[in-house]
């Protein structure tokens, strides 16, 4: 540490449940040295990935945008040209203002998700849209599914304290990689291996690196979770791990799921799944008779098109034997429910009409290429506003994402941190501050705690915050709302008090305020919060939005996935790469470097069966396009399923098409959200390896 420079506290906000609390070296009001975690978080506990601890790479990298720029060449040809701010910001609001008069104001689509987490800076573009009465977003492509399939049964998004952890005899990390992805959620597990021999169970359908370091390992088939679930029930009820008192007073029909579930055994499990009986039964057996046992949900296995009815079938595995009850039991995905954030003034719920349409962001390729279901028979939409998201190269079926930015009558504004791929493909492109560089409000799906991060350094160039920018047109589009008057600081404050938590300046102090649930709601003692308080092995799928009834009436395996067969027949998943979070992170040459290169996994058969050897060049397809990458030949999943860790920029594949030219844009119910690991898909060699093969 230099001798001038002093340690300030922030919060990471990047798209990770762990949310994590952090001491930043801060050098001089410019630059950033070391970054660690919290010592004195309960939660963050001194520990943060690589990826932020080496945040002075991002931060201060020399592709940072810097200056407003406009397009000078054809669209997606990153030709630009420098403008001043005020040039840039009168051109985005004329087009605005012009389209809006000519299309009427629907066809504005402000787009928006979780490049970063904090709630002023990524949901005040709500703000801008309700007050100007633009097209309203869907936010499908995240937590739509296992949310839906979370609150199922249990009614609110809140689970057990992941301290808890530390206290369990039996952790199951199902459908997560938190040592790639969520590291803090290791520390507390190592703790109950290490104090109290608790064991780590994994179901991936890959040896990811958390699969790796635990005791056992099921890795089913992609979007069979259910199966899973289903038969470890099964055996509660067989073997007498059932809780039957618990389930009396806290479920709704115990008696009619276990007649369900006779002809839902290990037998049956096993053909669906492709595991053998005998790890279910070992599995079953190990959950079964251990009443400290702590699911911790990922979202992995709920993005597929039966994403939500796993979530719900997993979510009951506690309710059998009533390992809520105990302390280190239970389960979580997300507390994301638990903070009742008053956000009237952050997204201008005041001024939303729910009368306006709501395109969904998962399918913004069908809502650019014109389907009219998708444009709910408004008109096309003619102009973006892109905060926080990266969508040619995160959204599904990006060919035909990328078919409808090409749309000359169509005018995109991107305020971004780097020339993404997206942002090439803008005519205005505006530079963003990073988070250490304005102020924000946080709260953790992954934990309990609420934070403000506040502006540490003064941004580089011309950058400035979201909400600046939303503050700029507002004033130009003639928005008028208390929020585009105020500071990002006065806002956090107002919300934190509308909330009824402590002001800013006592958060700050603070700096973190635990709102943590007694344990007696936490684990849901006084009643799962539905009405009549208890966990629903049968939900209403139908008041949840399932109008055509394709949910399973109880706990099942919901047989519509993109199965495989003959023309396509592998099983596709995109799980998250360590050294990236979407497409974040992808610029730093440290991450670059550990990953490698776009490469896809596939089992030893398969490449025996293909005459494919590890490294060589394949090709994967399906109708909606082609993608080369490099192949690693890898044990520790099925014949037929293959990962591709994700997600590269597109430049990096051969050809500039990235992963996402393979994934659906198809809706999973009830709810719709995108089917990132469901995909069905052919691979060959590449021709290049053909060609040397014959040689
Ligand atoms: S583990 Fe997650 S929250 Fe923590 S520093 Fe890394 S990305 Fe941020």
């Amino acid at each position: 540490m230099q001798s001038s420079s002093v340690i300030r506290s922030s919060v990471c906000p990047h798209d990770c449940p762990s949310t994590c609390a952090l001491e930043v070296e801060v050098l001089d009001g410019h630059r950033i040295g070391a970054v660690h975690g919290a010592a004195d978080n309960s939660y963050t506990a001194g520990v943060i990935c690589t990826k932020v601890a080496r945040y002075a790479e991002r931060i201060h990298h020399p592709d940072r945008l810097m200056h407003p720029l406009l397009r000078t060449g054809t669209k997606g040809s990153n030709q630009f040209r420098r403008i001043a701010w005020d040039e840039a910001l009168d051109r985005v609001a004329a087009a605005f203002t012009d389209l809006a008069a000519k299309h009427g104001r629907e066809t504005i689509w402000p787009f928006y998700y979780a490049g970063t987490m904090g709630l002023v800076q990524r949901d005040g573009i709500n703000r801008l849209r309700h007050v100007m009465r633009y097209s309203r977003q869907n936010l499908t492509i995240c937590t739509s599914l296992p949310e839906a399939g979370w609150h199922a049964g249990i009614g609110q998004s809140r689970g057990v304290d992941p301290r808890e952890m530390a206290v369990s005899d039996l952790i199951v990390v199902w459908g997560g990689n938190p040592v790639s992805t969520q590291v803090n959620v290791m520390t507390h597990i190592t703790r109950a291996r290490k104090e109290r021999g608790a064991k780590l169970v994994v179901v991936d359908p890959y040896r990811s690196p958390t699969a790796a370091v635990a005791d056992m390992h099921l890795a089913p088939r992609p979007g069979t979770d259910g199966a899973v679930a289903c038969a470890v029930m099964h055996v509660a009820f067989r073997d007498g791990y059932a809780d039957r008192t618990y389930m009396a007073r806290y479920a709704d029909c115990p008696d009619a799921l276990a007649a369900h579930l006779q002809s839902r055994g290990p037998e049956w499990a096993a053909a669906i799944t492709g595991l053998p009986v005998q790890r279910i039964e070992e599995f079953a057996a190990l959950y079964g008779r251990t009443r400290r046992s702590y699911i911790r949900c990922g979202y992995g296995f709920a993005r597929s098109r039966n994403g939500a009815a796993n979530m719900h079938a997993v979510t009951c595995l506690p309710t059998v034997t009533g390992a809520w009850q105990y302390e280190g039991g239970g389960a979580l995905w997300s507390n994301r429910g638990m903070y009742h954030i008053d956000k009237t003034l952050i997204e201008g719920l005041d001024a939303r009409d729910t009368r306006i349409r709501e395109l969904d962001m998962s399918r913004i390729g069908s809502v650019l290429t014109g389907d009219r279901t998708e444009l709910v028979d408004g008109p096309p939409v003619h102009a973006l506003l892109i905060q926080n998201q990266n969508p040619l190269t995160v959204c599904p079926d990006s060919n035909r994402v990328r078919r409808g930015f090409s749309r000359d009558d169509l005018f995109v504004c991107v305020h971004e941190q780097f020339m993404t791929e997206t942002a090439r493909w803008a005519d205005v492109v505006l530079p963003a501050t990073m988070f250490m560089e304005h102020d924000d409000l946080y709260q953790a799906g992954g934990h309990t705690h609420i934070q403000i991060g506040p502006k540490l350094i003064e941004p580089p160039g011309e950058c400035r915050s979201n909400h600046e920018v939303l503050q700029a047109l507002a004033s130009r589009l003639g928005a008028r709302h208390p929020g585009f008057e105020m500071t990002t600081m006065q806002i956090i404050d107002a919300t934190l008090r509308a909330s009824g938590w402590p002001d800013a300046e006592t958060v700050l102090r603070e700096r973190w305020i635990d709102a943590a649930l007694p344990f007696d709601k936490a684990h849901f003692v006084t009643g799962f919060p539905r009405t009549g308080g208890k966990f629903a092995f049968a939900p209403d799928w139908a008041a949840m939005g399932d109008a055509e009834g394709k949910m399973p009436r109880l706990p099942d395996h919901m047989p519509t996935i993109d199965e495989s067969g003959p023309d396509r027949p592998f099983r596709l998943m995109t799980s998250p790469a360590r050294s990236y979070l979407n497409t974040s992170f992808t610029e730093m040459p440290s991450g670059r470097k550990r990953e490698g290169r776009p490469t896809v996994m596939l089992h030893p058969d398969d490449a025996a069966r293909l005459g494919i050897a590890d490294g060589a060049k394949v090709v994967l397809g399906n109708a909606r396009g082609e993608v080369v990458l490099h192949a690693r030949v890898v044990e520790g999943m099925q014949p037929g399923v293959l990962v591709s860790e994700s997600i590269w920029p597109s430049e990096a594949f051969d050809g500039g098409i990235g992963i996402n030219a393979l994934t659906s844009d198809d809706p999973g119910p009830p709810l719709g959200g995108a089917v990132f690991h469901d995909t069905a898909v052919w691979l060959r060699a590449a021709a290049t390896e053909l060609l040397m093969a014959a040689e």
